[in-house]
């Protein structure tokens, strides 16, 4: 019993971390001290945070010592991450802080506009991104009284944002990410759909058309629809929906953005009316949030959760109860970067727990990711998280006390957070624990991936790579094919089954991936991120289809990327690409 020595001497277990693991931690989050020297190792970080997280427990009465102590294995056990900013930041007294999803309100002032520039670069320093509901600005040309002149509109002031992030940025850990939504009633639509057209410009934002129902069935119908000024609330003019939505469809087509968030559908799950009405997500999409909402994510590994070629359900019932407890008090620890984003945070407590490493379980458990039975296995997963979660949180509440806003809440009993699942993109954390991300197929059996300051690495998936040693296919022959093309398409020695189950983004239809994202977002409270891969020849007819499948499967937004559409990708295929 190694580990069980190991921590009665007080040493960490080392975390079995792959080298593009140790790459990247050593890169942006082991602590330095100031002449820039690395001076704690990977045990040591997941010990910082595990006790920093911890330190909540003393104020209810409950024993910090044990909860750092299943924190820290859980972490370098790599069974769970937190988001990135607490794994940056907790317990290292910079008083930065730790979540990984922020909403700001932009109101129809100079005043508001740039107060919230200022505030967005206080989030941007520790890690974190922020989204905006940019429909309260009235539209470019509208009255500006106090200098008689004309306004602007909402593309000419996210160049602000975008011009401030550009600047924090160099400075910083990571890439300050942005979303920027735009409703589809606002005069300047147009101009905001193609705001992302040119290349180079708005490169720190995601952006999103908040579609509403209303529109949706204009769309359906063939009907016009109006525009409306929101200072004045008058209708100042129709367009066809239609010609709207294949615009939309066109840009993103073109280069990915803009996305579509289902507004009507996101409030229609609002867990607190009561307080407001959600206008924007997080800069991924998978967090909706009410202005000065802040929520921190976690992910538990499920490639780590399967035992014997099954789920190992008892294991990750203890797991997703671990992480409720871990996120839940990340909560009171978080230094928040302002005191309105302390309260709104602290009155709904919302949490975020999801899953990485989805496509490796398919793998082990014999799945092909576009198959009925894996998207009957993530819906079983999801529901299993639901309940999971929210009955932990119901426990905490027992012990802790209910979120404030509880009352006038949807929920029927009471819980400790008005959230508790999220499924997020896990871009760094899945590296950290070496498992493919979120809930995305592989991206491919082998490729280089970018990262950082154009730096790349070379990556085999070992669960391929145990699978060919063991069937007998293996060669240095066949490692090159599968490193020159990324896929197993086409290469003769390896077996029909094998190629089926190593199935990749791109080699999956499109359909599939709207069909996963939507078996995981019925039982997640909050929303899914997922991309919807097309191939390069797919059209902007055939986008415009993705879209309204992604709608009626109450999906909560959708995201295409057309292969090769990008010129900046971070990941890519094989290395003849
Ligand atoms: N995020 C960000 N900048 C980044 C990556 C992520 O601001 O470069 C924020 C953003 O809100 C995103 C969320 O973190 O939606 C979660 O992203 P991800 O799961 O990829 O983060 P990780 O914890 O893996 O770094």
């Amino acid at each position: 019993e190694v580990r069980g020595i190991q921590r009665a001497l007080g040493i960490g277990v080392e975390p079995k971390l792959t080298v593009n693991a140790l790459e990247v931690l050593r890169r942006r989050y082991l602590l330095r001290d100031e002449s820039g020297e690395i001076i704690e190792t990977p045990a040591q970080m997941f010990r910082r945070v595990a006790r920093a997280i911890a330190a909540a427990d003393g104020a209810y009465g409950d024993d910090p010592k044990k909860a750092e102590e299943e924190f820290y294995l859980m972490m370098s056990g790599l069974e769970f991450m937190p988001n990135s900013p607490t794994l940056f930041n907790a317990g290292t007294g910079t008083g930065l802080a730790m979540s990984a999803c922020y909403v700001l309100p932009v109101e129809d002032s100079l005043e508001s506009i740039f107060t919230t520039v200022k505030n967005m670069a206080l989030i941007e320093q520790s890690g974190g991104g922020v989204g905006f509901d940019f429909s309260r600005l009235r539209p470019a040309g509208d009255m500006v009284r106090s200098t008689k002149g004309v306004a602007s509109g909402p593309v000419s002031f996210m160049r602000a944002f975008d011009t401030a992030t550009e600047i924090i940025k160099s400075g910083g850990k990571r890439r300050g990410a942005m979303m920027a939504i735009l409703r589809v009633d606002h005069p300047d639509i147009m101009e905001f759909i193609a705001s992302k057209a040119k290349h180079g410009v708005l490169t720190n934002f995601n952006i999103s058309v908040a579609v509403t129902d209303e529109f949706m069935r204009a769309v359906e119908d063939g009907r016009d629809y109006e525009l409306v000024n929101p200072r004045t609330g008058k209708s100042v003019k129709r367009l066809s929906a239609r010609h709207v939505w294949s615009q939309m469809a066109e840009n993103a087509w073109k280069g990915g953005d803009p996305g579509v968030v289902f507004i009507d559908e996101i409030n229609r799950h609002n867990p607190t009316p009561h307080v407001g009405r959600i206008e924007a997500t997080n800069p991924c999409g998978e967090q909706p949030l009410l202005p000065y909402e802040s929520c921190n994510l976690g992910s538990i590994n499920l490639s780590r959760m399967c035992k014997n070629g099954d789920v190992d359900w008892e294991k990750l019932r203890r797991t997703i109860g671990a992480a409720v407890h871990f996120l839940d008090n990340v909560i009171d620890v978080n230094p928040y970067p302002l005191k309105e984003i302390d309260a709104m945070t602290k009155a709904n407590r919302k949490i975020g727990l999801g899953v990485m490493g989805f496509a490796e379980m398919l793998i082990k458990l014999g799945i092909p990711y576009d198959s009925k039975d894996a998207l009957a296995l993530g819906e079983r997963i999801a529901r299993f998280l639901e309940d999971e979660a929210a009955r932990a949180s119901e426990e905490l509440a027992g012990r802790r006390g209910a979120f404030p806003n509880y009352q006038g809440s949807i929920w029927k009993s009471p819980r400790r957070n008005a959230t508790v699942t999220t499924i997020a993109p896990t871009g760094t954390i899945s590296i950290i624990a070496g498992c493919s991300s979120g809930i995305e197929p592989l991206f491919a059996v082998a490729f280089m991936r970018h990262v950082l300051g154009g730096e790349r690495l070379f990556e085999i998936n070992p669960l391929f790579e145990r699978v060919a040693k063991e069937r007998g296919f293996y060669s240095s022959s066949l490692l090159d094919k599968v490193v020159r093309q990324g896929t197993l398409d086409g290469i003769k020695e390896v077996p029909e089954d094998v190629k089926r189950l190593f199935v990749t983004a791109h080699e999956i239809a499109p359909e599939w991936h709207v069909r996963m994202q939507a078996a995981f977002q019925k039982y997640t409270e909050n929303a899914v991120s997922k991309t919807v891969n097309l191939p390069r020849s797919a059209t902007p007819a055939d986008i415009e289809g993705i879209y309204s499948l992604a709608y009626r499967l109450k999906c909560k937004g959708v995201t295409v990327y057309r292969y090769g559409s990008k010129g900046e990708q971070v990941l890519n295929l094989g290395l003849g690409e």
